[in-house]
């Protein structure tokens, strides 16, 4: 996955940069400053004393010393009033221009903590938002692994509105999951012989909508492999395949893997991340599940959060990973 939320301490990842939300004197100070400070050791600070500071929204590297990071990439959020003197356009600048100077010292791994959503105030909802949607903007047009590192759960949060939406959607389908044993137990009780009829009376009529290309079109579809059908799928949506596998959040390798074994299976997070990708319907993205032998189902919360996205039309997968994230499931993408 080229953007991972991951819970951590950010001085204890092991990646070429990671960022520090730093002070304008870029002389240390506390929160996760301190926290990097303390662990690189005196140096780090004596480096620093050379800077010369570093504005708001602005970025400077240094080196680790002492982390596992190779560099410590130091950038000066805004310090949150109202939301209406600029915060946002400087925040954007902050992780626009670590990734940048990221990208200069050819950085392939570089973890963000939240910028300025401890000390500095801004929400952390829309702190988090900030930072996925420029990261995944510049992961687009860049080759790159990036982390957000969450320091502790109480630090996370979706907005308040969407959990309690999802949350509700998870009570309600649940019930529903009640309510279709119902209707199964009730079906079970159908006679064999009417269930064959109703089925010979659907495809003569699916027949006589279809010309022989379109059934001889649709025959093939049904024997599709997954591979088959992701590729089919990104040639009907006019996109390329950088533009697919990048909005689904999959690394380039692995798109090449799926494109030259029409046999791949892939896992379930995957071919959702796909499904999203593709902005598929539900009932596509069911028939694009069963391609690879799994199904959504109601009995688990990881299903019904992706069914509560695609019915709402939300195919923004870094969202959705959020909202997973939230709820302890697992992400979509490799
Ligand atoms: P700012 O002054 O920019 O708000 P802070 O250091 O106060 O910076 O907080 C930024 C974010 O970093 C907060 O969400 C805080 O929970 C988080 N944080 C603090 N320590 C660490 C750490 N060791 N690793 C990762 N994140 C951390």
């Amino acid at each position: 996955m080229p953007l991972e939320i991951v819970r951590n301490d950010i001085t204890k990842m092991t990646v070429d940069a990671i960022v520090n939300a730093a002070n304008e004197s870029l002389l240390g100070g506390g929160g996760v400053d301190g926290a990097i400070h303390y662990v690189a050791g005196p140096e780090l600070l004596a480096e620093c004393k050379t800077l010369g500071g570093c504005k708001t929204g602005k970025a400077k590297i240094t080196g680790g010393y002492n982390l596992p990071a190779k560099y410590v990439i130091h950038t000066v959020g805004p310090i949150y009033e109202d939301g209406k003197h600029g915060e946002k356009a400087l925040l954007e600048s902050c992780y626009r221009e670590s990734l940048a100077l990221a990208k200069v010292h050819n950085c392939e791994t570089v973890a963000f903590p939240l910028i300025s959503s401890g000390v500095y105030g801004y929400p952390k909802d829309q702190a988090l938002k900030v930072a996925i949607d420029v990261i995944s903007d510049f992961l687009l047009e860049n080759e790159m692994k990036v982390y957000i590192v969450i320091f502790d759960k109480a630090a996370y949060k979706i907005s308040e509105k969407l959990f309690s939406d999802i949350a509700e959607y998870i009570d309600d389908n649940y019930v529903d999951e009640h309510t279709d044993y119902r209707r199964e137990s009730m079906r079970m009780n159908v006679p064999m012989q009417a269930s064959i009829g109703l089925f010979e009376a659907d495809l003569c009529e699916c027949k006589a909508m279809l010309s022989d290309d379109d059934l001889d079109a649709k025959l093939k579809q049904i024997d599709e492999s997954f591979s088959q059908m992701l590729l089919r799928k990104i040639d009907e949506k006019g996109m390329t395949d950088a533009e697919c596998y990048k909005k689904a959040n999959i690394d380039r390798k692995l798109f090449s893997k799926i494109r030259s074994d029409v046999h791949y299976k892939p896992s379930k997070p995957t071919a959702i991340a796909f499904a999203i990708s593709l902005e598929l319907t539900l009932s596509e993205t069911e028939d694009m599940l069963k391609k690879a032998r799994f199904a959504l189902s109601h009995s688990n919360k990881f299903d019904i959060i992706i069914e509560y996205f695609i019915s709402k039309g939300n195919y923004n997968i870094f969202e959705i990973n959020e909202a997973l994230f939230a709820f302890d499931q697992s992400l979509l993408g490799a």
